[in-house]
């Protein structure tokens, strides 16, 4: 169980801090990546010794976000001892691979938005309407009169428009317009970033020309999925937004993607619309995530996990 930290708290901790390593959820989104880099920017201009690992590959499709640079993968075998290991935007230890046993820190801070959060850490700061853990920076920032410079404002910005579809979630709130509102005070250019997040690399087409014959409907079309079976999968590709084209069908409540990353190893990412808590399907597979995004991995054969995956979403039907 977590000790629960106000903002000031928070910020203090990140204070008295000398040495420090700021770690996320592997497949990392541009809420992980642009929280925790902006995080990680503004303090080692205060002269912290800083760190942003992550146990996996940063996509390519990133690579606009200032510092994005800065996120190493960690060294197996290799102990990193630092003051505080702060963890952003993951709910539970498993989510932060082989950083959670090669980092050996005084203290473990987590900085998280998700209602399935495990309370894993030493101390917690917990905000599950935030829209992204870029908004709870934002708050920090603001609490702290810390100043965030034009990047810093960027990276910050991209976590959040990347968390609420860029302003059309239910997640969205008055709190998510004006916290951007003030970011693009601080120099941040919105075209540029919708440019970057908009434009697609040919490969994530190709490949997405063949995953929408795969597009399947059940339950008289409330469930839409598709497929990205193991040939077809490509680490390299980013493929984060596929799941949209299952969603954004009439009389669809809830969809999902099946990816095989393994032929047995299925990342499973489920969408709903409205009615049905994807999150409760997400635990049930031992993931996790928001009401209406979360995630699961199910070690079985792709057919296998669809069925599985339907079956749980029968129940709430
Ligand atoms: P994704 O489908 O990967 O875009 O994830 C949707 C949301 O669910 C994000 O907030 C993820 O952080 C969360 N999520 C995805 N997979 C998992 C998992 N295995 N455990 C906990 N949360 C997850
Ligand atoms: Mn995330
Ligand atoms: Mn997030």
């Amino acid at each position: 169980m977590s000790k629960e930290l106000t903002l000031k708290e928070v910020g203090s901790m990140f204070m008295e801090a000398q040495s420090l390593i700021l770690c996320f959820h592997v497949n990392p989104d541009g809420d992980a990546l642009g929280s925790s880099v902006g995080l990680a920017r503004f303090l080692k201009q205060q002269g912290k010794d800083v760190r942003v690992f992550v146990d996996d590959v940063v996509n390519d499709f990133y690579k606009f976000m200032p510092d994005i640079e800065m996120v190493e993968r960690p060294e197996v075998g290799t102990t990193y001892d630092v003051d505080l290991l702060v963890v952003l935007d993951a709910s539970s230890k498993d989510r932060i691979g082989v950083v959670g046993e090669c980092v050996k820190a005084k203290t473990i801070l987590n900085i998280d938005h998700h209602v399935s959060n495990t309370k894993f850490a030493d101390y917690l700061y917990l905000d599950t309407i935030a829209a992204a853990t870029g908004e709870i920076m934002c708050d920090l920032f603001e609490s702290m009169g810390w100043a965030t410079d034009e990047k810093v404002a960027t990276l910050f910005y991209t976590a959040i428009i990347m968390d609420c579809g860029s302003f059309k979630f239910s997640c969205t709130r008055p709190k998510t317009m004006r916290m951007a509102a003030k970011l693009l005070e601080c120099g941040v250019q919105p075209d540029d970033i919708a440019e970057a997040i908009d434009t697609q690399k040919r490969s994530t087409m190709e490949l997405l020309t063949k995953v929408l014959p795969t597009l399947t409907f059940a339950y008289g079309g409330r469930v839409a999925y598709i497929a990205i079976t193991n040939d077809l999968y490509d680490k390299s590709v980013h493929t984060d937004n596929f799941v949209n084209y299952a969603r954004y069908i009439e009389g669809v409540d809830v969809a999902f993607m099946v990816k095989a990353v393994e032929s047995s190893v299925i990342r499973v990412s489920l969408r709903s619309n409205k009615t049905v808590d994807v999150s409760e399907i997400a635990l049930g597979f031992g993931g996790g995530g928001h009401k209406r995004a979360s995630g699961c991995t199910i070690y079985a054969s792709i057919e296998e996990a669809i069925k599985q995956v339907l079956d749980a979403l029968g129940k709430v039907l």
